[in-house]
């Protein structure tokens, strides 16, 4: 007789939408996030100097960012390429971020530079190849400070609420879950944008979800419609790369915005946030 086993983990099973989760909101810096107004973070890929740093932390606040990123530790997927500035650039940081009076959202790639940054950023970043590094994710959540938890380009929604669980089980509930694009087997684009994933995580975590449109398509002329459709689907806000000048950029200038594109996006964005009554944040 033939012998039919049920593989329950490849089958797909409608789960229970639970639908009674309000959102916490995450402060930083003075942002709430999670809460009726939709925050937007952008910056540059990669932190390159005073200069370049400053010039797009005024252009993106001039625009209505509320938030600065801005890598200090790139974990390039070769190592022959730019890998940030590191602590060479606290100090330029510190004058960006006093001078512009922005908190700053940035990665950290391992847990002995927690304490080295923690004055420095308003929130830390995990990124998408640390999502699943439970010992970082730990040390995390005996911190206090927000921490925004991008999802593994490979992970599933299931293990990247998990991997959520395991920084507010250590004690800080204050994580911003982030949907960056999955790895899926189209190639026209850097990754896919998953929205089922932001509609999934917001009606069953109670934590504010942000998408990254830059990295979850990698080209530039695609990033502001991405960024619509994540105000549309009901995500709490944004973290987009910008650079003054992206054919000079260290990392990524293919997907990064310039001020101009940035202000334009910014024009179209509030006008969908007005249609979802989901104003900016001020
Ligand atoms: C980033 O935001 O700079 C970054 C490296 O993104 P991700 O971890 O999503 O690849
Ligand atoms: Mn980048």
């Amino acid at each position: 007789m033939l012998n039919l086993k049920i593989n329950k983990r490849s089958s797909y099973m409608a789960k229970t939408i639970q639908d009674k989760q309000t959102t916490q909101v995450v402060q930083v810096k003075g942002i709430h996030i999670g809460g009726p107004e939709f925050t937007v973070i952008a910056g540059p890929c990669s932190i390159e100097s005073y200069g370049q740093f400053l010039e797009t932390a005024q252009g993106v606040k001039k625009s209505g960012a509320n938030l600065l990123r801005g890598g200090i530790w790139k974990l390039r997927t070769s190592s022959k390429t730019f890998q940030g500035l590191g602590d060479s650039s606290f100090d330029l940081i510190k004058r960006v971020c006093q001078e512009t009076n922005m908190g700053l959202v940035s990665e950290i790639t391992d847990a002995r530079q927690i304490e080295e940054v923690y004055d420095l950023v308003a929130c830390f970043q995990v990124g998408s190849r640390n999502m699943h590094n439970y010992s970082l994710l730990k040390e995390l959540g005996r911190q206090n400070k927000p921490v925004l938890l991008k999802r593994g380009f490979a992970a599933l929604i299931e293990e990247w609420i998990q991997a959520a669980d395991y920084i507010t089980g250590a004690g800080n509930n204050n994580v911003i879950l982030c949907e960056r694009g999955i790895r899926t087997f189209e190639t026209a684009t850097r990754n896919t944008l998953d929205l089922n994933a932001v509609a999934y995580a917001k009606k069953n975590t109670n934590l504010p979800v942000i998408v990254d449109p830059s990295h979850a398509v990698g080209i530039r002329a695609l990033v502001p419609d991405l960024a619509y459709a994540a105000a549309a689907v009901g995500a709490d806000g944004i973290i987009v790369e910008v650079h003054p000048r992206p054919a000079e950029a260290l990392s990524d200038g293919p997907q990064a915005l310039t001020l101009e594109d940035f202000e334009l996006m910014m024009i179209k964005l509030k006008k969908i946030l007005a249609a979802v009554e989901r104003p900016l944040h001020k």
